[in-house]
C-alpha cells in the first residue's frame, strides 16, 4: 500500500508518512516455499552459521516449564553477569529485545520534533527508522571511504542535535574507527548531546587499535554503547541485547522500556551464553577463515569489496544488485542487496560455513559470468 491510498495516513504521526519500513533478509523457508528447493544457503543477516553454545540451548529448554510464568522484568541474573563483565554497576545496563530495541528507546526518550538525529550515510537503518518512527529532523552526514567521517558529522552538530550514532564497526560496510579517532569525536561533543555508540560485532573485530567503547562510560556521562547477543553469540532469534551508559540515562531508558521486554529463554540463554567463551572463539576463528575465502573469491573474480572487520562483506557486483540478488536467489543462494543503504551495485555476504561460502561464491561465478 503507498503512502497515497492509505486512508489513515493524515491521523498517523509525524513522521510516519516517510517511514519504509526494515527491509530483513529473505527467510530460507520463503525461498524454499517459492522455488520449491530445498537445500538454499542464506547468507544475509549476519547470523552466526555455527548456531549458539550447547549451554545456552541447554538453558532454554529448561525455561520451557515455567513458561506460564512472566520472565524477570528486571532482568536481574543477567544484568549482574553483565555489569560484572563490563566492570560497571548494574544501574548502568538496560536489556533489550535485541538491540534495536534499546535503540529504539534511545529515540523515544531524547528525540522529538523540532530536534535533530544525526548518523553517517551508509550506517545502520534502524537510526533513520527509530528516528523517523518519532518525528525528528534526519541530519546525514557524507561517508568516506564508505565508512564514518568523523569530521564532518561533527561539524553538523548544532544545538538542536539530540543525538549522535556511530556503529563501530558498521552495518553493512564492514568499515570501523580506532580508538583514538572515536574517543577525540566522543570528547568533542557537548555533553547534552548523547553518543551512540553500537557494538553489535565488536567480538569479531580483530585490529589492535579498535576500542571497546564502553571503557570510557565514566569519563563521558553522554555515552551510550550497545552491545548484542543477536551476532557472535548466535541468538538472533531470542531477541536480545543491551545499552551500557551512566545510570542517569539507564533510569530514563527504562522508563519506557516495555515491561518483560526480553523473555525468560532469551535471559537464561544470554546468561549461559557469556560463560561459554569457547563457543565464542571458534565463532571468530571460523569467521576469520570464511572471510578470508570469500575475499580471495571476489578477488579471483576481479570484483572489489569493502574491507571488513564484521562477520560479513560487501562487494561491488558491477551492476545493479537487485537483479544480481535475484538471481542468486534462483541459485538456492541468498545475500542482501543493499541498494537500500545507498550502495546500489553492492551485495552484502555473511561469512558463513566452508561449503556455504564456497556454494555461494560458484553461484555468484555463474550468475555474474565471471
Ligand atoms: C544486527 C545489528 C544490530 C542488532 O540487532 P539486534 O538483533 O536487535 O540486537 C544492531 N546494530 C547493528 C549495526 C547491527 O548490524
Amino acid at each position: 500500500m503507498t503512502d497515497q491510498t492509505n486512508r489513515f495516513l493524515e491521523i498517523a504521526a509525524p513522521g510516519i508518512a516517510n517511514l519504509k519500513p526494515y527491509v530483513p533478509g529473505k527467510p530460507i523457508s520463503e525461498l524454499e516455499r517459492e522455488l520449491g528447493i530445498t537445500d538454499s544457503v542464506k547468507l544475509a543477516s549476519n547470523e552466526n552459521p555455527l548456531g549458539c553454545s550447547e549451554n545456552a540451548k541447554a538453558a532454554m529448554q529448561g525455561e520451557l516449564s515455567d513458561s506460564a510464568r512472566y520472565p524477570d522484568g528486571g532482568g536481574f541474573e543477567l544484568s549482574k553477569a553483565l555489569a560484572a563483565k563490563h566492570g560497571v554497576d548494574a544501574g548502568c545496563i538496560t536489556l533489550g529485545n535485541g538491540s534495536n530495541d534499546v535503540l529504539d528507546m534511545i529515540a523515544r526518550v531524547f528525540l522529538s520534533p523540532g530536534y535533530e538525529s544525526l548518523f553517517s550515510q551508509h550506517a545502520f537503518a534502524v537510526y533513520p527508522i527509530s528516528s523517523q518512527a518519532v518525528g525528528v529532523t534526519l541530519k546525514i552526514a557524507p561517508a568516506v571511504n564508505y565508512g564514518h567521517d568523523l569530521e564532518a558529522m561533527l561539524n553538523m552538530v548544532g544545538e538542536k542535535t539530540r543525538v549522535v550514532w556511530v556503529a563501530n564497526p558498521n552495518n553493512p560496510t564492514g568499515t570501523w574507527l580506532n580508538g583514538e579517532e572515536l574517543e577525540n569525536f566522543i570528547a568533542a561533543i557537548p555533553q547534552n548531546v548523547i553518543v551512540v555508540v553500537d557494538e553489535a560485532y565488536i567480538e569479531y573485530v580483530d585490529e589492535e587499535d579498535y576500542p571497546d567503547a564502553s571503557q570510557w562510560l565514566s569519563k563521558y556521562p553522554n555515552l551510550i554503547v550497545t552491545r548484542t547477543f543477536s551476532k557472535a553469540y548466535g541468538l538472533a532469534s531470542l531477541r536480545v541485547g543491551y545499552g551500557l551508559s551512566h545510570p542517569d540515562i539507564a533510569d530514563l531508558l527504562n522508563r519506557v522500556r516495555q515491561p518483560f521486554n526480553v523473555n525468560s529463554m532469551a535471559q537464561a540463554a544470554a546468561l549461559a551464553a557469556l560463560e561459554d567463551q569457547d563457543f565464542i572463539q571458534s565463532s571468530i576463528d571460523m569467521n576469520r577463515a570464511g572471510m578470508e575465502q570469500l575475499v580471495t573469491g571476489f578477488a579471483e573474480m576481479g570484483l572489489s569489496y569493502i574491507p571488513s572487520v564484521g562477520n560479513f562483506v560487501t562487494v561491488d557486483v558491477g551492476r545493479p544488485v537487485e537483479e544480481v540478488g535475484q538471481a542468486l536467489l534462483r541459485e538456492g543462494c541468498i545475500g542482501r542487496p543493499v541498494a537500500n543503504y545507498g550502495l546500489p551495485n553492492h551485495l552484502r555476504i555473511t561469512v558463513g560455513l566452508e561449503e556455504e561460502n564456497a556454494r555461494f561464491l560458484s553461484a555468484m561465478k555463474k550468475v555474474l559470468d565471471k
